[in-house]
Protein backbone atom coordinates (compact mmCIF):
# COMPACT_ATOMS: atom_id res chain seq x y z
CA UNK A 1 0.00 0.00 0.00
CA UNK A 2 0.96 3.46 -0.73
CA UNK A 3 3.00 5.32 2.22
CA UNK A 4 1.73 8.81 3.26
CA UNK A 5 4.30 10.93 1.64
CA UNK A 6 3.63 14.38 0.01
CA UNK A 7 4.21 16.26 -2.96
CA UNK A 8 7.47 17.69 -0.31
CA UNK A 9 8.80 13.92 0.09
CA UNK A 10 7.28 14.44 4.02
CA UNK A 11 6.49 11.30 5.45
CA UNK A 12 3.49 10.82 7.81
CA UNK A 13 3.58 8.18 10.61
CA UNK A 14 1.55 10.13 13.12
CA UNK A 15 -2.42 11.17 13.44
CA UNK A 16 -3.57 12.96 15.88
CA UNK A 17 -7.59 12.32 16.47
CA UNK A 18 -9.71 14.44 18.03
CA UNK A 19 -12.57 12.18 19.55
CA UNK A 20 -15.10 15.65 20.48
CA UNK A 21 -15.73 19.06 19.94
CA UNK A 22 -17.20 19.61 23.19
CA UNK A 23 -15.28 20.35 26.52
CA UNK A 24 -15.70 21.13 30.19
CA UNK A 25 -13.98 24.26 30.00
CA UNK A 26 -13.81 27.77 27.28
CA UNK A 27 -10.19 28.32 27.29
CA UNK A 28 -9.96 32.12 25.80
CA UNK A 29 -7.31 31.63 23.12
CA UNK A 30 -9.67 28.26 22.42
CA UNK A 31 -12.97 28.59 22.46
CA UNK A 32 -15.73 31.52 22.67
CA UNK A 33 -17.25 32.36 26.13
CA UNK A 34 -20.65 31.46 24.43
CA UNK A 35 -22.39 30.79 21.38
CA UNK A 36 -20.09 28.02 20.51
CA UNK A 37 -22.06 25.59 18.05
CA UNK A 38 -21.25 21.84 18.41
CA UNK A 39 -21.77 19.15 15.81
CA UNK A 40 -24.64 16.89 16.52
CA UNK A 41 -23.66 13.90 18.25
CA UNK A 42 -24.41 11.66 15.04
CA UNK A 43 -21.85 13.49 12.71
CA UNK A 44 -19.57 12.74 15.46
CA UNK A 45 -17.43 9.34 14.51
CA UNK A 46 -18.22 6.34 16.34
CA UNK A 47 -15.20 4.43 18.27
CA UNK A 48 -15.98 1.47 15.65
CA UNK A 49 -15.38 4.11 12.66
CA UNK A 50 -12.79 5.68 14.46
CA UNK A 51 -10.94 2.41 14.55
CA UNK A 52 -11.45 1.66 11.31
CA UNK A 53 -10.16 4.83 9.50
CA UNK A 54 -7.12 4.16 12.21
CA UNK A 55 -6.65 0.14 10.98
CA UNK A 56 -7.04 1.57 7.27
CA UNK A 57 -4.04 4.18 8.12
CA UNK A 58 -1.63 2.01 9.72
CA UNK A 59 -1.37 -0.14 6.68
CA UNK A 60 -0.09 3.48 5.09
CA UNK A 61 2.24 3.66 7.85
CA UNK A 62 1.16 5.67 10.39
CA UNK A 63 2.41 4.15 13.67
CA UNK A 64 1.52 7.12 16.26
CA UNK A 65 -1.57 8.40 17.39
CA UNK A 66 -2.34 11.24 19.35
CA UNK A 67 -6.32 11.66 20.96
CA UNK A 68 -7.47 15.06 21.40
CA UNK A 69 -10.58 17.20 21.13
CA UNK A 70 -12.29 19.42 22.76
CA UNK A 71 -11.53 17.20 25.47
CA UNK A 72 -10.96 14.03 25.16
CA UNK A 73 -12.09 12.86 28.35
CA UNK A 74 -15.93 13.88 28.32
CA UNK A 75 -16.02 11.59 26.00
CA UNK A 76 -17.57 8.36 27.43
CA UNK A 77 -15.43 5.56 28.27
CA UNK A 78 -12.53 6.94 26.00
CA UNK A 79 -10.92 3.79 27.53
CA UNK A 80 -12.83 1.86 25.04
CA UNK A 81 -11.23 3.47 21.99
CA UNK A 82 -7.90 3.57 22.98
CA UNK A 83 -7.86 -0.21 24.08
CA UNK A 84 -9.17 -0.52 20.29
CA UNK A 85 -6.53 1.41 18.79
CA UNK A 86 -3.94 -0.25 20.66
CA UNK A 87 -4.89 -3.79 19.13
CA UNK A 88 -4.19 -2.36 15.62
CA UNK A 89 -1.01 -3.95 13.84
CA UNK A 90 1.15 -1.47 13.16
CA UNK A 91 0.25 1.04 16.13
CA UNK A 92 3.36 1.42 18.61
CA UNK A 93 2.79 4.62 20.29
CA UNK A 94 -0.82 6.63 21.80
CA UNK A 95 -0.73 9.45 23.22
CA UNK A 96 -3.45 11.78 25.15
CA UNK A 97 -3.83 15.52 25.32
CA UNK A 98 -6.10 16.83 27.91
CA UNK A 99 -6.82 19.59 30.27
CA UNK A 100 -6.72 17.06 33.15
CA UNK A 101 -10.20 18.04 34.56
CA UNK A 102 -11.38 14.24 35.09
CA UNK A 103 -7.36 13.09 34.68
CA UNK A 104 -7.11 11.64 38.38
CA UNK A 105 -9.78 9.65 38.01
CA UNK A 106 -9.15 8.29 34.50
CA UNK A 107 -5.23 7.93 34.98
CA UNK A 108 -5.06 4.16 35.68
CA UNK A 109 -7.43 2.78 33.04
CA UNK A 110 -6.12 5.05 30.22
CA UNK A 111 -3.08 3.48 31.31
CA UNK A 112 -4.23 -0.04 31.34
CA UNK A 113 -5.77 0.86 27.67
CA UNK A 114 -3.05 1.47 26.12
CA UNK A 115 -1.89 5.45 26.49
CA UNK A 116 1.52 5.83 26.83
CA UNK A 117 2.16 9.45 27.58
CA UNK A 118 0.20 12.43 28.21
CA UNK A 119 0.34 15.91 27.75
CA UNK A 120 -1.81 18.39 30.04
CA UNK A 121 -2.71 21.94 29.21
CA UNK A 122 -1.89 24.15 32.10
CA UNK A 123 -1.29 27.89 31.25
CA UNK A 124 -0.80 29.44 35.17
CA UNK A 125 -0.09 28.03 38.35
CA UNK A 126 -2.02 30.43 40.04
CA UNK A 127 -5.73 29.27 40.74
CA UNK A 128 -7.55 32.41 40.38
CA UNK A 129 -5.67 33.52 36.84
CA UNK A 130 -5.95 29.71 35.89
CA UNK A 131 -9.94 29.99 36.43
CA UNK A 132 -10.36 33.09 34.36
CA UNK A 133 -8.04 31.61 31.87
CA UNK A 134 -10.23 28.31 30.99
CA UNK A 135 -13.36 30.32 32.38
CA UNK A 136 -13.69 28.36 35.29
CA UNK A 137 -11.66 25.59 35.54
CA UNK A 138 -10.20 24.22 38.92
CA UNK A 139 -6.07 24.34 39.06
CA UNK A 140 -6.23 22.04 42.36
CA UNK A 141 -8.01 19.17 40.08
CA UNK A 142 -5.40 19.55 37.01
CA UNK A 143 -2.55 19.43 39.61
CA UNK A 144 -4.02 16.39 40.86
CA UNK A 145 -4.50 15.31 37.43
CA UNK A 146 -0.82 15.49 36.93
CA UNK A 147 -0.02 13.91 40.16
CA UNK A 148 -1.72 10.86 39.00
CA UNK A 149 -0.20 10.60 35.50
CA UNK A 150 3.13 10.76 37.04
CA UNK A 151 2.40 7.89 40.03
CA UNK A 152 0.47 5.70 36.92
CA UNK A 153 4.08 6.06 35.05
CA UNK A 154 3.21 7.63 31.79
CA UNK A 155 6.29 8.91 30.51
CA UNK A 156 6.90 11.59 29.13
CA UNK A 157 4.28 13.55 31.01
CA UNK A 158 4.60 17.04 28.96
CA UNK A 159 2.86 20.61 30.20
CA UNK A 160 1.30 22.46 27.30
CA UNK A 161 1.34 26.49 28.39
CA UNK A 162 0.24 28.48 25.64
CA UNK A 163 2.07 32.18 26.52
CA UNK A 164 -0.10 35.16 26.20
CA UNK A 165 1.28 38.87 26.53
CA UNK A 166 0.12 40.36 30.11
CA UNK A 167 -1.56 37.23 30.95
CA UNK A 168 0.90 34.58 32.12
CA UNK A 169 4.48 35.93 30.99
CA UNK A 170 5.51 36.44 34.20
CA UNK A 171 5.11 32.97 35.41
CA UNK A 172 7.57 31.48 32.79
CA UNK A 173 9.96 31.58 35.98
CA UNK A 174 7.23 29.57 38.13
CA UNK A 175 6.98 26.36 35.42
CA UNK A 176 10.51 26.57 34.76
CA UNK A 177 11.00 26.15 38.11
CA UNK A 178 8.67 23.31 38.12
CA UNK A 179 11.05 21.64 35.63
CA UNK A 180 13.51 21.15 38.31
CA UNK A 181 11.98 18.90 40.65
CA UNK A 182 9.56 17.01 38.71
CA UNK A 183 10.01 14.96 35.65
CA UNK A 184 8.05 17.62 33.63
CA UNK A 185 8.38 18.20 30.26
CA UNK A 186 7.55 22.26 30.56
CA UNK A 187 6.29 23.13 26.59
CA UNK A 188 6.02 27.21 25.81
CA UNK A 189 3.89 27.11 23.17
CA UNK A 190 3.24 30.73 20.90
CA UNK A 191 -0.24 31.32 20.81
CA UNK A 192 -1.43 30.37 17.28
CA UNK A 193 -4.36 32.36 15.68
CA UNK A 194 -6.61 29.77 14.73
CA UNK A 195 -9.64 30.53 13.99
CA UNK A 196 -9.46 34.27 15.26
CA UNK A 197 -10.55 37.01 13.34
CA UNK A 198 -10.25 39.45 16.06
CA UNK A 199 -7.17 41.40 16.64
CA UNK A 200 -7.08 39.80 20.17
CA UNK A 201 -4.30 37.49 19.07
CA UNK A 202 -2.32 39.87 17.57
CA UNK A 203 -1.90 41.83 20.86
CA UNK A 204 -1.48 39.22 23.62
CA UNK A 205 1.02 37.05 20.77
CA UNK A 206 4.38 36.53 22.84
CA UNK A 207 7.35 35.44 20.68
CA UNK A 208 9.10 32.48 22.62
CA UNK A 209 12.56 34.49 22.80
CA UNK A 210 10.79 35.88 26.09
CA UNK A 211 11.00 32.56 27.43
CA UNK A 212 15.35 32.29 27.34
CA UNK A 213 15.76 35.55 28.43
CA UNK A 214 13.63 35.01 31.32
CA UNK A 215 16.32 31.72 32.27
CA UNK A 216 19.21 33.91 31.96
CA UNK A 217 17.60 36.59 34.02
CA UNK A 218 16.74 33.99 36.81
CA UNK A 219 20.51 32.76 36.96
CA UNK A 220 20.18 29.48 35.41
CA UNK A 221 22.38 28.49 32.40
CA UNK A 222 21.10 26.13 30.24
CA UNK A 223 21.72 22.96 27.69
CA UNK A 224 20.03 21.28 24.70
CA UNK A 225 18.05 17.95 26.38
CA UNK A 226 18.79 16.12 23.22
CA UNK A 227 16.06 14.10 21.22
CA UNK A 228 13.25 13.48 23.43
CA UNK A 229 10.86 10.43 22.63
CA UNK A 230 7.63 11.76 21.05
CA UNK A 231 9.06 15.88 21.07
CA UNK A 232 7.95 16.51 17.67
CA UNK A 233 8.52 20.13 16.86
CA UNK A 234 9.81 21.75 20.73
CA UNK A 235 13.25 22.91 21.07
CA UNK A 236 14.56 21.02 24.12
CA UNK A 237 16.79 22.36 26.90
CA UNK A 238 17.94 21.45 30.50
CA UNK A 239 18.80 23.26 33.57
CA UNK A 240 21.89 21.23 34.73
CA UNK A 241 20.78 18.60 37.62
CA UNK A 242 17.14 19.30 36.72
CA UNK A 243 14.66 16.64 36.59
CA UNK A 244 12.67 18.12 33.64
CA UNK A 245 13.11 20.18 30.31
CA UNK A 246 11.83 22.74 28.99
CA UNK A 247 10.61 23.40 25.56
CA UNK A 248 9.50 25.82 22.65
CA UNK A 249 6.84 25.34 20.20
CA UNK A 250 7.03 28.23 17.73
CA UNK A 251 5.39 27.39 14.96
CA UNK A 252 4.59 31.56 14.31
CA UNK A 253 7.60 32.93 14.64
CA UNK A 254 9.32 30.03 13.11
CA UNK A 255 7.61 27.49 11.72
CA UNK A 256 8.77 23.77 11.63
CA UNK A 257 6.62 22.64 8.68
CA UNK A 258 9.54 21.27 6.81
CA UNK A 259 9.67 18.03 9.07
CA UNK A 260 5.65 17.54 9.63
CA UNK A 261 4.80 14.39 9.52
CA UNK A 262 0.78 14.51 10.98
CA UNK A 263 -2.41 14.45 9.64
CA UNK A 264 -5.71 14.96 11.74
CA UNK A 265 -8.73 13.58 11.76
CA UNK A 266 -11.67 16.30 13.12
CA UNK A 267 -14.48 14.47 15.20
CA UNK A 268 -16.98 14.88 12.32
CA UNK A 269 -14.03 12.73 10.28
CA UNK A 270 -12.52 14.99 8.82
CA UNK A 271 -8.99 14.84 7.13
CA UNK A 272 -7.11 18.07 7.43
CA UNK A 273 -3.46 17.78 6.33
CA UNK A 274 -2.69 21.28 7.26
CA UNK A 275 -4.03 22.71 11.00
CA UNK A 276 -4.22 26.18 9.57
CA UNK A 277 -5.85 25.94 6.34
CA UNK A 278 -9.38 25.30 5.69
CA UNK A 279 -8.76 22.10 3.12
CA UNK A 280 -10.54 19.22 4.46
CA UNK A 281 -11.47 15.73 3.44
CA UNK A 282 -14.49 13.94 4.86
CA UNK A 283 -13.51 10.16 5.11
CA UNK A 284 -17.00 9.67 6.63
CA UNK A 285 -18.72 7.97 4.07
CA UNK A 286 -16.15 6.38 2.67
CA UNK A 287 -15.81 4.32 6.18
CA UNK A 288 -16.85 0.44 5.54
CA UNK A 289 -14.78 0.50 2.12
CA UNK A 290 -10.70 -0.15 3.16
CA UNK A 291 -9.58 1.51 -0.31
CA UNK A 292 -11.56 4.79 -0.10
CA UNK A 293 -10.39 5.48 3.11
CA UNK A 294 -6.87 5.52 1.88
CA UNK A 295 -7.96 6.65 -1.23
CA UNK A 296 -9.22 9.74 0.86
CA UNK A 297 -5.79 10.13 2.52
CA UNK A 298 -4.01 9.56 -0.29
CA UNK A 299 -5.94 12.95 -1.84
CA UNK A 300 -5.66 14.86 1.08
CA UNK A 301 -1.79 14.08 1.27
CA UNK A 302 -1.70 15.37 -1.97
CA UNK A 303 -3.24 18.42 -1.68
CA UNK A 304 -0.65 18.99 1.74
CA UNK A 305 0.32 22.87 1.54
CA UNK A 306 4.36 23.41 1.64
CA UNK A 307 3.45 25.47 4.97
CA UNK A 308 0.87 27.63 7.29
CA UNK A 309 1.50 31.03 6.67
CA UNK A 310 0.69 32.26 10.40
CA UNK A 311 3.91 34.93 10.54
CA UNK A 312 2.63 36.29 7.55
CA UNK A 313 -1.32 36.52 9.41
CA UNK A 314 1.18 37.96 12.40
CA UNK A 315 2.50 40.63 9.67
CA UNK A 316 -0.97 41.17 8.38
CA UNK A 317 -0.07 39.79 4.66
CA UNK A 318 -1.92 38.22 2.17
CA UNK A 319 -1.84 34.76 2.25
CA UNK A 320 -2.02 32.06 -0.30
CA UNK A 321 -4.40 29.55 0.72
CA UNK A 322 -8.25 30.30 3.40
CA UNK A 323 -7.40 30.29 6.76
CA UNK A 324 -9.49 27.16 8.56
CA UNK A 325 -12.30 28.91 10.09
CA UNK A 326 -12.60 26.35 12.93
CA UNK A 327 -12.01 26.97 16.25
CA UNK A 328 -8.90 24.67 18.13
CA UNK A 329 -11.37 23.20 19.82
CA UNK A 330 -12.40 21.90 16.48
CA UNK A 331 -9.38 20.73 15.49
CA UNK A 332 -7.58 19.62 18.50
CA UNK A 333 -4.22 21.38 18.12
N1 LIG B 1 -8.76 19.92 25.66
C1 LIG B 1 -7.47 19.37 25.52
C2 LIG B 1 -6.42 20.28 26.10
O1 LIG B 1 -6.71 21.45 26.33
O2 LIG B 1 -5.30 19.80 26.32
C3 LIG B 1 -7.12 18.99 24.10
C4 LIG B 1 -7.54 19.92 23.00
S1 LIG B 1 -6.75 21.52 22.98
C5 LIG B 1 -7.49 22.26 21.56
C6 LIG B 1 -5.11 21.07 22.44
C7 LIG B 1 -4.03 22.09 22.70
O3 LIG B 1 -4.26 23.21 21.88
C8 LIG B 1 -3.98 22.59 24.13
O4 LIG B 1 -2.68 22.38 24.65
C9 LIG B 1 -4.26 24.07 24.01
O5 LIG B 1 -3.55 24.82 24.95
C10 LIG B 1 -3.81 24.35 22.59
N2 LIG B 1 -4.42 25.54 21.99
C11 LIG B 1 -5.73 25.82 21.86
N3 LIG B 1 -5.90 27.01 21.22
C12 LIG B 1 -4.65 27.47 20.95
C13 LIG B 1 -4.15 28.64 20.30
N4 LIG B 1 -4.96 29.55 19.79
N5 LIG B 1 -2.81 28.78 20.19
C14 LIG B 1 -1.97 27.84 20.69
N6 LIG B 1 -2.39 26.71 21.29
C15 LIG B 1 -3.70 26.53 21.44
FE1 LIG C 1 -11.13 22.92 26.03
FE2 LIG C 1 -8.63 22.28 25.49
FE3 LIG C 1 -9.82 24.27 24.16
FE4 LIG C 1 -9.25 24.62 26.71
S1 LIG C 1 -7.77 24.29 25.06
S2 LIG C 1 -11.22 25.08 25.72
S3 LIG C 1 -9.49 22.61 27.53
S4 LIG C 1 -10.36 22.14 24.07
Amino acid sequence: MNKLIDRFGRVHDYLRISVTDRCNLRCVYCMPAEGMEFEPSENILRYEEIAEVVAAVAKMGVRKLRLTGGEPLVRKEIETLIAMLSGIPGIEDIALTTNAIFLAQKAEALKEAGVTRVNISLDSLKSERFAYITRGGSLKRVMDGLEAALRVGFAPVKLNVVLMQGQNDDEIEDFIRLSLDKPLQIRFIEYMPIGHNDEGWRAKYLSLDTVFEKVKQMGYTYEPAGDIYGNGPADNYRIPGAMGTFGLIHPVSDHFCGNCNRLRLTADGNIKPCLYWDDEWNVRPRIGDEKAIQDMFLRAIDAKPENHEMAQALASEKQSHTPTSRRMSQIGG
